[in-house]
């Protein structure tokens, strides 16, 4: 007897629906396609539970006539190609013909009502019903031109996916995400997305991408941006990004368009930071749409079933020319007006981490002694800082006169290691009087050295940073004290995907100390937030936790959420690695480290501190 057989259609059909229908957005995503495909001028897409109960999508594009309809549902039908060499010249974003059979596979119903343009007045529509994958149904039926296709509580029969979906409003939320990208690389499409009476997104058709641009991304950002254009012989690269000086903690914001379709691809994203590479500080990142036209025989579309990814034929090439074109437009720039100082910093701030070798330890001392003159004129010089040995002060005159040598850039990344015989003899900050440590300084901008009882100590900034905030945050929960009400108000744009979650959202953030209240359109005004401190007071900063918490996804009353939810804040409020500190800020985070019910580690579990004792450093020196 034979092991192999063949499979029945449906069980093929349901096996390829698992490769391109993960979740209801993919569905919105094959027939929004369709109907810009149709030529559609404008598309109404409502869903119910996130798309899990119905997703409905009407276009008033160029529609089907009766033999068309039946045919779409069948597998690999399509009006798109014809043969194996249109895949080299794809106009369109569907080509597969897959779509609609893997759809109709899935669901428990779907229903589609089409008609196309036509001289005789008395022609009718078409009505075609689907049950269980099959059809029931095909009729004359009177509707408007264009098409209107319903699909009906998705997955029903395909327990293990359905069990992988997330909450109705996280589903919602991907779905804005997708129609709201869509609509603005498609400008001349009006689009309209509700669920139940409420709309979540509207766009307008016009004439450039500007409008749309604004509903989704905000006016601040919408002013930031600067028109981008070039162009070679197979390409042309058109689009818009922010400037310098508006930027975000992700790169969530740098959008791509392959002909019209969003793509992820991460050469364009590091091609479009590589330009803001000396301008923005290392962890932020630009914001841009792109859009690149490529001739589509440059060009592989069919990687992905999804067709979320595409292959460029000349992929470095095309970064190239997308970095050299935004970095023009920067550069010329009025308000790019970077002082040398800035400059410098801001290159440094790109040089990878390297190895400390004790002998550029003596230069460095001496380099960020050198380069931040206004370094010793705050409240650090009256604890003594400024008696320098002799040694040290004799190299600063013989390295200051040169131009920024190899070893100077070296010496700024390491900041502040300063001479050991001044420090001062014991903590002016009374810390437990039977621990003697002594703040010896920072190095990297990152460590602070202490000597203490029981060998050198290095301390994490951050991570002692985040291990009190976490502590004192936790004690604020509990007391119900969390909130700090703003002297003024802050002003936050919000995309409709986070206009989406933050409804689902915001009762919790209420409870964990923000207020943020709904302004008109975009906006909204954040009247407190988590008291940790200035940190969290700027819209950027509250954009940034917002992203974070809406990435948890579902919102949870589980005390783990909140505790997590307090990592958060306790990681944002506090000092980052980079962050150059007084001998106070060292002293004090000291204090307050030791004070922690646990100082050994941060919220996350990292270490804050290792201690090397006497004897180990005895082994390292050979002296054992
Ligand atoms: P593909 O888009 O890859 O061709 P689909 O399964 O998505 O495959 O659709 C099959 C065919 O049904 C399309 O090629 C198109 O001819 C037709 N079709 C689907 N949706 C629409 C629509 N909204 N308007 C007009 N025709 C459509
Ligand atoms: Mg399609």
């Amino acid at each position: 007897m034979t092991k192999i057989r063949l499979l029945e259609p449906d069980t093929v059909n349901k096996i390829a629906a698992g490769e391109v229908i993960e979740r209801p957005v993919s569905v919105v995503k094959e027939f929004v396609e369709n109907s810009i495909d149709a030529g559609a001028s404008k598309i109404l897409i409502e869903v119910s539970e996130g798309g899990k109960r119905l997703i409905r999508v009407a276009d008033d594009g160029c529609g089907m006539d009766r033999e068309d309809v039946v045919l779409a549902f069948e597998k690999h039908a399509t009006s798109k190609i014809s043969g194996v060499d249109d895949l080299d010249r794809i106009a369109t974003l569907g080509f597969r013909g897959e779509a609609l059979s893997s759809i109709s596979s899935v669901a428990r119903s779907v229903e589609v009502r089409t008609k196309t343009k036509s001289v005789d007045p008395t022609s009718t529509g078409t009505g075609l019903t689907i049950e269980d994958g099959k059809i029931q149904d095909v009729s004359d039926i009177g509707c408007p031109v264009g098409t209107a296709i319903e699909v009906r509580d998705l997955f029903y029969n395909v327990p293990a996916r359905r069990k992988y979906l997330k909450s109705a409003r996280s589903e919602l939320a991907k779905i804005t995400d997708l129609v709201t990208s869509y609509a603005i690389i498609n400008y001349q499409i009006s689009f309209e997305l509700f669920t139940g009476k409420k709309t979540v997104f509207k766009s307008l058709r016009s004439e450039s991408w500007d409008n749309c641009v604004l509903r989704i991304l905000g006016s601040d950002a919408a002013r930031s941006l600067i028109p981008i254009e070039a162009r070679s012989e197979n390409v042309s690269i058109s689009g818009a990004v922010g400037k310098h000086t508006f930027t975000r903690s992700s790169p969530d914001w740098i959008m791509i368009y392959v002909n019209g379709r969003p793509v992820r691809s991460k050469s364009m994203v590091r091609a479009v930071n590589d330009a803001y590479r000396t301008l923005i500080p290392r962890g932020k990142h630009p914001i841009a749409v792109i859009s690149l036209q490529i001739d589509p025989s440059q060009l592989d579309v069919n990687v992905h079933p999804a067709k979320t990814e595409v292959r460029f034929l000349r992929e470095e090439e095309l970064a190239e020319m997308l970095t050299e074109a935004i970095y023009r437009e920067l550069l010329s720039l009025k308000d790019t007006e970077f002082s040398s100082k800035q400059m410098a910093a801001l290159q440094l701030q790109v040089v990878e981490p390297y190895e400390v070798e004790p002998c550029n330890i003596k230069s460095s001392a001496t380099t960020s002694q050198g380069v931040e003159p206004g370094q010793g004129q705050d409240s650090d010089r009256g604890m003594g800082v400024e008696s320098h040995s002799a040694e040290v002060r004799s190299d600063k005159i013989a390295t200051s006169h040169n131009a920024l040598s190899e070893s100077e850039k070296l010496g700024a990344k390491i900041q502040k290691i300063l001479p050991f015989t001044s420090m001062p003899e014991r903590l002016e900050i009374d810390l437990d009087a039977s621990i003697d440590f002594r703040v010896m300084g920072q190095i990297l901008k990152l460590y602070i050295v202490i000597e203490g009882p029981d060998g050198l100590v290095l301390v994490d900034q951050h991570a002692a940073a985040e291990r009190i905030e976490y502590e004192k945050l936790q004690k604020k929960h509990r007391s119900g004290t969390l909130a700090q009400e703003l002297i003024v108000p802050l002003n936050l744009e919000l995309s409709p995907r986070e206009q989406v979650m933050l409804e689902d959202w915001n009762p919790f953030l209420n409870e964990m100390g923000f207020e943020i209240v709904p302004f008109g359109g975009n906006a909204y005004n954040v009247r407190s937030v988590p008291a940790v401190g200035s940190k969290l007071e700027s819209s950027e900063s509250i954009h940034d936790v917002l992203k974070d918490l809406f990435d948890l996804g579902k919102v949870s009353t589980e005390a783990t959420t909140r505790d997590d939810v307090l990592k958060l804040f306790a990681c944002r409020g506090s000092i980052k690695a980079g962050h150059e500190l007084t001998w106070k800020d060292m002293q004090v985070l000291l204090r307050d480290l030791l004070a922690c019910q646990n100082p050994k580690t941060c919220p996350h579990g990292r270490p804050t501190m290792v201690t090397i004792s006497p004897l180990q450093l005895e082994k390292i020196f050979g002296r054992r």
